[in-house]
């Protein structure tokens, strides 16, 4: 190809691609390369931002790097008339500006080095782009847009692997490895968010370097995998993850899980999961919960004599193995719970058909609480089967207990499932201090409402039904 049409081709790209911003963005991008170039200043568009464009995404920040010092970046910025700037990654060479949705940050080139192995990278002054660049973890996050000319620098075939679909480590993966074992996680999660595959060098660099992973802190993993498991293509990177043989590092409670075959006597439950974690919407507990659900089942596998298997029980030790799991990563305790009942109640609505009484689906919306969509949703995510007519039957009997709920629902039927008389209504009838009686009297209650023998907020029934009660149990 002759150098001009060469040049021309890449005219004609950066239009394209500065054109494929939001037009706010692209104002504000215009108006910073102005301002930085009257300052001598370069400025480039860079990582996760120019991946997003290139891959005709929604670019979501602005991330620039400039050889500008934070003091000069802010100077220039401010000629921008930003809202507000913030300056809290200051020390890192970052300055933020807010212009109205979008926030802009502005870091000064940089380089990274490597004090002791079991530290965070620290990062020092970098001098040109090429040295930000070769600094990054991946192919596709080591290329710059140059706000002023347009023109893109991609010294690591960036593109190329975006056109195929490859996370490659910038240079030798076994090194960029050493230097921050998180690359490793964070490799997969992009693989998990853009559903690519993981070139081969990467992978052997992966897998040798994954027990360097013990030295990176409990949250920073929990991060990654948050992200990984929210991503659309989860189920890949997972199945890469058992491939490179960083389960025992990362996730060691689902190892015996992975390892199962099921030696054909009833189906691979790790290939069940992945099913299950792909079909399953991307909320944060439902797919650790999918992840988790069967984590107990190579401990609680029994065959009958008939030759059966079965595996009970494995929902309750399998809640303990969430707790213990989602504890060690650190993750915050709102979500373990949610994880630990949503394993816990997994088999539940299983069972449902349509013989279910009004208060058997009352009692499983009570004890679901606020867990009710995400346990249906599992529910619905936990039929792999690859029989259709079983397909066909499990998602028949879920969306008959949907209709149940709503039906229920619009009878108002489920909304108050709860002791008409609560605690200081029964110590105000009875003349009688706080104790453990309350908690049974409204249990006792609450059940006759989820029974149906009492009607929601019905006090007066309930306090003859109380009364009955505190006669032989008071
Ligand atoms: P997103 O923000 O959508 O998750 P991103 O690519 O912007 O994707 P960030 O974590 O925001 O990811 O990082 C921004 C850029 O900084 C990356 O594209 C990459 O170039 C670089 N980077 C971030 N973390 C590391 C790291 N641990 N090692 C090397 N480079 C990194
Ligand atoms: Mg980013």
């Amino acid at each position: 190809m002759g150098e001009a049409r060469q040049r021309a081709g890449q005219i004609g790209e950066r239009a394209a691609l500065l054109g494929q911003l939001p037009p706010d963005m692209r104002e504000i991008t215009d108006r910073l390369s102005a301002a930085f170039a009257r300052q001598g200043h370069e400025l480039y568009l860079v990582g996760g931002s120019v991946r997003g464009l290139l891959l005709g995404q929604p670019v979501v920040d602005l991330d620039f790097a400039t050889d500008a010092e934070p003091a000069e970046t802010k100077r220039a910025g401010g000629e921008v008339a930003p809202d507000s700037i913030y300056t809290v990654g200051e020390k890192f060479g970052t300055v933020g500006f807010v212009f109205g949705d979008v926030i802009v940050e502005i870091t000064t080139y940089r380089e990274e080095f490597y004090p002791t192995p079991d530290r965070r990278p620290a990062v020092r002054h970098g001098t040109d782009i090429l040295g930000d660049l070769s600094r990054r973890d991946f192919t596709v996050n080591a290329m710059a847009l140059d706000a002023h000319s347009g023109n893109i620098i991609d010294p690591f075939g960036g593109r190329d692997d975006l056109e195929r679909h490859v996370i490659r480590a910038v240079g030798n993966g076994v090194d960029r490895f050493r230097e921050d074992p998180l690359r490793i996680l964070r490799a997969l999660r992009f693989i998990a968010q853009l559903d690519f595959s993981l070139d081969p060098e990467t992978l052997a660099a992966a897998r040798e370097m994954g027990p360097e992973l013990e030295r990176i802190s409990r949250e920073r993993i929990a991060s990654e995998l948050n992200r990984l498991l929210t991503a659309p293509a989860a189920g890949r990177a997972l199945e890469l993850m058992r491939e490179a043989q960083l389960l025992p590092y990362v996730l060691p409670e689902i190892v015996p899980m992975a390892d199962d075959t099921g030696e054909g006597r009833h189906k691979n439950i790790w290939l069940h999961t992945l099913r299950v974690i792909d079909q399953s919407p991307p909320r944060l507990a439902l797919r650790w919960a999918a992840l988790l659900h069967d984590a107990a089942k190579p401990m609680t596998r029994s065959i009958d004599d008939s030759g059966e298997v079965h595996f009970f029980g494995h929902e309750r030790l399998g809640a303990g193995i969430a707790r213990r799991t989602l504890r060690r990563l650190k993750q915050e305790r709102a979500l373990i719970d949610r994880v630990a009942a949503l394993v816990d109640l997994h088999l539940r609505p299983a069972g449902y058909d349509q013989s279910w009484t009004d208060s058997a689906v009352r009692r499983i919306v009570f004890e679901a609480g606020d867990l009710l969509d995400d346990l249906l949703d599992l529910v619905a995510a936990d039929v792999t089967s690859a029989r259709a007519d079983r397909q066909r039957e499990a998602a028949r009997r879920i969306q008959g207990l949907r209709e149940h709920i709503q039906r229920l629902r619009e009878q108002h039927a489920l909304d108050q499932l709860q002791s008409p008389l609560d605690g200081n209504e029964l110590m105000e009838i009875f003349q009688r201090p706080p104790g453990r009686w309350i908690g049974d009297l409204k249990d006792f209650l609450r059940d006759m409402v989820l029974d149906g023998t009492l009607e929601p907020g019905d006090k007066a029934t309930a306090l003859t039904e109380a009364q009955h009660w505190m006669a032989e149990n008071g």
